[in-house]
């Protein structure tokens, strides 16, 4: 009595099949929403920043990131406070 009725037989391949178009669906409006946000990104890169060394430590950092005091930059308030060394 293991054997399936044949209306249950249709049955399984249509839940299969609804479940390939909700993933499919998914997956594009994934790929859809990840190229509307990935303008954004490339543009930042795309304007390269100023370099700025910090004059503590010597590191590199954006200018933008950087902290200015007294003619030179430092990369964090610590190093700003600690002074050119
Ligand atoms: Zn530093």
């Amino acid at each position: 009595m293991l054997a399936q009725p044949a209306s249950g037989e249709d049955f399984v391949p249509k839940i299969i099949l609804l479940i390939v178009i909700v993933f499919v669906a998914v997956m594009v409006l994934r790929a859809y929403k990840r190229s509307l946000n990935k303008p954004a990104a490339p543009a930042r890169d795309s304007k390269p920043e100023d370099m700025v060394k910090c004059a503590h430590c010597g590191v590199n950092l954006p200018r933008s990131e950087a902290i200015y005091s007294g003619g030179v930059f430092f990369c964090t308030p610590e190093h700003q406070k600690l002074g050119k060394k």
